[in-house]
């Protein structure tokens, strides 16, 4: 019997503003889109706050036994500054600055943000379309929505018509605008504007003559407007209906707006059962501004290289920081904050080894059964994380008045406690132990390193410098670097 036979779980639709026993179109099989990223600068703290949400979802539908296809788009093209539909290309922008290829662009920012992801522990998803790899199935969508007639085109460009779609579909279902107060609350179209309407949207543009990325189509050499990419990609991956789609709060309009009347006029069903949407990230509770000064890249947080911060801090910490908040609630981003997040990540995780050195008995204090179950209670109730990190310290607590001999465990609820501890802190949360390095084995460790160090600089005093370069080599294949420099050799963990 699989897990989520056993496990109900309930999911915050956005679409329906409750709280819905999640059941997949397919038994045991979970369909999962996720916007991704816009390639065109570092991936930002606020994004990676989204992204991990949703490597928490797709780890946890995973732990429970469904066979997950996550796909999470890259954006390459067609997202123009302002999410407008006038401007200039965020990438061929970029290109243009740095004199560089658009697609140098896409690749540096591609590659910055698999780091990221990478350092932050978070799975892969299954697949990771492009929008430019995806420029025919978009110009077919487009020629079904003209042939539904809900759609025109001008001077080469094709418009979605938003009031036609709403006389026979519901346009601000999800984000809960409503039509008439959107049309009340704009002004006048502009003479040059092309749309019938202003709440009408660009599923093509016409490149002008400097618009470098552009590709031909039946109306024009040009571009897919933005939120086509990602109708055209989840539908393709995972069918006309799937089970959820995520993405962070701001797209909600219009992009995803959008997504659900472009997917319902071109195949007469709505495309999603669940629409989740992870909260925003504040820095010392502000908005997070590149232009203002406040706000810090993933790396600077790595490095410590950031004045609003004190210290480094390991990924892994700052994952945990972001889980002992519910994904849709605002998280503030601090210094202080992250430093008692630090704290209370090295006490589950010396809880979690020092499992191995408890003596069983033949009672048990603790009713590990029901603990267990309240793990997965946090979880089933919309991956409520901070409520599985409380009961995850419930544990610890046990764990430390075990150590003192204060309470007494039987083995098989201590293999229970094991299990449990590791499946949420490793499987679910995709947690990594990294207190080896930072406690009582890091100074070892240290020392160990120091020493052939040492053991180098003589060898290359004496010019031996096979066995310099053999220390240096070796070490670097075990995920130790070494570095030359003025004030002497350093070291770094990879
Ligand atoms: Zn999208």
């Amino acid at each position: 019997m699989k897990l989520h036979e056993k496990q109900e779980l309930y999911i915050y639709n956005s679409l329906t503003k409750n709280k819905e026993k999640f059941e997949p179109i397919i038994e045991g099989v979970v369909g999962m889109y996720v916007c991704g990223p816009t390639v065109y600068s570092n991936v930002h703290m606020g994004n990676c706050r989204t992204f991990l949400s949703f490597d928490l979802v797709f780890r946890y539908l995973k732990h429970l036994g469904y066979k997950v296809r996550y796909v999470r788009n890259i954006t390459d093209a067609g997202h123009l500054e302002n999410d407008a539909d006038e401007g200039e290309d965020r990438i061929a922008k970029k290109a243009r600055i740095e004199s560089i290829e658009p697609m140098e662009v896409v690749q540096r920012y591609t590659v910055d943000f698999h780091n990221v992801m990478n350092a932050f522990n978070a799975f892969s998803p299954s697949i990771e379309p492009t929008a430019t790899g995806h420029i025919i199935e978009q110009i077919e969508i487009i020629q079904k929505i003209l042939d539904e007639g809900f759609a025109y085109e001008k001077n080469g460009s094709v418009y979605f018509d938003v009031l036609k779609f709403n006389e026979q579909h519901h346009y601000g279902k999800l984000s809960g605008r409503n039509l008439e107060d959107m049309i009340a609350n704009t002004r006048e179209l502009s003479a040059q504007s092309e749309k019938i309407n202003p709440q009408d949207f660009a599923l093509w543009k016409k490149a002008e003559p400097q618009h470098i990325m552009r590709w031909p189509s039946p109306w024009s050499d040009g571009f897919p407007g933005w939120h086509l990419e990602c109708t055209a990609m989840s539908t393709k991956y995972l069918g006309n209906r799937f089970d959820i789609h995520g993405g962070g709060m701001d797209l909600k309009f219009p992009h995803h707006e959008c997504e659900i009347a472009q997917a319902e006029a071109c195949n007469h069903i709505s495309p999603v059962n669940v629409w989740m949407h992870a909260n925003m990230l504040t820095l010392n509770g502000k908005k997070m501004a590149k232009s203002t000064g406040n706000n810090i890249l993933p790396n600077e947080l790595f490095t410590g290289e950031n004045n609003l911060l004190s210290k480094a801090f390991a990924p892994v910490v700052a994952k945990f920081f972001m889980y002992q908040a519910h994904y849709r609630s605002i998280l503030d981003f601090s210094n202080d904050a992250l430093e008692a997040s630090e704290k209370g990540f090295h006490r589950l995780m010396e809880a979690y080894r020092s499992l191995e050195e408890i003596e069983v008995g033949s009672k048990s204090d603790f009713d590990v059964p029901a603990w267990r179950q309240s793990c997965y209670d946090a979880m089933n109730d919309d991956f409520n994380s901070p409520i599985l990190i409380a009961q995850l310290f419930e544990a610890t607590k046990f764990i430390n008045s075990l150590k003192e001999g204060k309470a007494a465990i039987t083995p098989s609820d201590l293999e229970i406690v094991q299990k449990t501890m590791h499946d949420f802190l490793f499987d679910v949360m995709g947690l990594i132990d990294i207190s080896v390095t930072a406690s009582e084995d890091g100074n070892k460790l240290n020392g160990t390193i120091e020493l052939l160090i040492e053991l180098r600089n003589q060898a290359r005093h004496n010019k031996d410098f096979a066995t310099s370069d053999q220390i240096r080599d070796q070490l670097l294949e075990i995920g130790i670097q070494l570095k030359d420099g003025k004030e002497g050799t350093t070291y770094s963990l990879n």
